[in-house]
């Protein structure tokens, strides 16, 4: 598998430490809001990957982290900042606050949605979830061992901070300088920190304060709690040791989040930890960054509600190249839903001919596309084109859509077999809501597909009308 790879710049080919194992990080979500879907487009990449690499025979795991606190509003440095949170206050903390339930009960509620949408979009669980709460022994023992190396540093505000000066090769991830992340540049976040030593020094362990008393943990510095980067090298190292052969994240974590991560986690290991940086590229909405503030956020659940299968969102995904940036829009998401349907009846349809062998030449194209960069735009034309060459027998396109669906995570073959006795009760609850929705009645169309999901019937929309499928 070749990937771009952020650090040398260039595409290049996957080398795992382990001829047959892959051990993959992946940057997980924060959890004080549910995950739009600009988030899970992201987190489709560290799928992607992993499901290339098991096809191509490795075994694989992937640890994904739940940061559930330490993540500040204002971490980022990009002005990233949600409506009603103070710059420097945690994002969790700071949910729980407007909410009046605790950190705990916040972190808990978005973990389950976060686990909810992967599964509607067939991104298969990660080997582990570790919890940054969970992994505070980790994170101690790290900071320690940086502060005994010399790379950390205890302050006068019992914070304890990384020496930036520390690390030659810091910069090198995301091309900035020291000397040009001057006092006060916009990605200097930590301005209330006066007590580092140096102005690109970031804390890997704050100290609580009087205010805080939550999320709060006692070490030999002080009652604390970590910094965000510090979670990422703990987590990572303490699971899949010191040699990752693949990490992801979207691209606004290249810096300061990774930067710093590759710092901390090099300086401990004392070697490269990290083979192969991967960043995915941003989604924007209908034109417009996602952003709570900007009230431009769509979550898997919206897609649902409007009657499209949350695949659809999949396989949008895999019409655009995840290194470019995307602009997502309902239409496209229409027209993904539209060809999920097409594609599954055409499947179910083949399904009834006898079985031949795969169309090897298009299985060929298509992995050779998507093991470069995952250029899956291009590798899903290969099937557009299968699709209507009437020299491959419809038993061959079976096969072979089937086999290369297990790179795609589309449940092409979701429909086959499926002869669908609609009762009465159903019946009349459908023909009510092609009237709403003839009425243009969104509100009753909604209802009346829960009454209908109630009774064990999933209703999608669709050119043709409602598609109906049991649950
Ligand atoms: P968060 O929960 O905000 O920490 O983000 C989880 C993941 O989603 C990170 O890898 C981010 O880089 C990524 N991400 C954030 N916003 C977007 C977006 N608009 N499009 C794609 N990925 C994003
Ligand atoms: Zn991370």
């Amino acid at each position: 598998m070749r990937l771009y790879d952020t650090m040398t710049r260039e595409v290049r080919t996957v080398k795992t430490v382990h001829p047959e194992f892959a051990r993959i990080y992946a940057c997980g979500p924060t959890v004080y809001r549910d995950a739009h879907v600009g988030n899970m487009r992201t987190f489709l990449v560290t799928d992607l990957i992993a499901r290339g690499l098991r096809f191509q025979g490795y075994r694989t795991q992937v640890v994904q982290n739940i940061t559930d606190v330490g993540h500040m509003a204002d971490d980022r440095g990009l002005g990233d900042v949600d409506e009603g949170q103070g710059d420097t206050e945690d994002k969790v903390l700071a949910q729980a606050a407007q909410t009046g339930r605790t950190a705990l009960e916040i972190a808990a509620h978005y973990e389950a949605g976060f686990h909810r949408d992967l599964g509607a979009l067939n991104i298969y669980p990660a080997d582990n979830y570790p919890k940054a709460s969970e992994s505070i022994d980790s994170m101690v023992s790290l900071i320690q061992q940086l502060i005994d190396s010399g790379n950390a540093y205890i302050a006068t505000d019992k914070s304890v901070y990384f020496s930036a000066e520390s690390f030659p090769g810091y910069g090198a991830l995301s091309g900035n300088k020291l000397d040009q992340l001057k006092p006060g540049h916009k990605f200097d976040a930590d301005t209330s920190e006066s007590a580092k030593r140096f102005h690109a020094d970031w804390a890997l362990w704050k100290s609580a304060g009087a205010e805080r008393t939550q999320l709060t943990w006692e070490t030999p510095w002080g009652r604390g709690f970590p910094g965000w980067h510090t979670e990422c090298s703990a987590m990572s190292l303490e699971l899949l040791g010191d040699s990752i052969d693949i990490h992801t994240g979207g691209i606004d974590l290249r810096f300061p989040h990774h930067e710093d991560e590759r710092a901390q986690s090099n300086s401990a290991a004392g070697r490269e930890v990290v083979g192969h940086w991967v960043h995915a590229e941003h989604l924007l909405f209908e034109n417009r960054k996602m952003s709570k503030s900007s009230g431009n956020v769509v979550l898997v659940e919206d897609v649902i509600a409007r009657g499209f299968d949350p695949l659809s969102l999949r396989l949008a995904f895999l019409q655009h190249r995840y290194r470019s940036q995307m602009n997502l829009t309902w239409d496209v998401i229409s027209a993904a839903n539209d060809q999920l349907n097409k594609w599954r009846a055409k499947v179910n349809e083949w399904s009834h001919s006898v079985s031949e062998p795969m169309a090897q030449k298009i299985v060929e194209r298509f992995t050779e596309l998507f093991f470069d960069d995952l250029n899956t735009p291009m590798a899903i034309n290969e099937l557009r084109n299968l699709e209507k060459d009437d020299t491959v027998s419809a038993g061959s396109k079976f096969e072979t859509f089937v086999h290369l669906d297990s790179l795609l995570g589309l449940d092409l073959a979701r429909e086959i077999g499926k002869t669908l006795t609609i009762p009465a009760p159903v019946s009349q609850l459908l023909d009510q809501r092609a009237q709403a929705r003839a009425n243009k009645d969104w509100a009753a169309s909604d209802l009346l597909r829960d009454q209908i999901l109630e009774l064990g019937f999933v209703v999608t929309d669709n050119a043709e009308g409602q598609q109906v499928t049991t649950t």
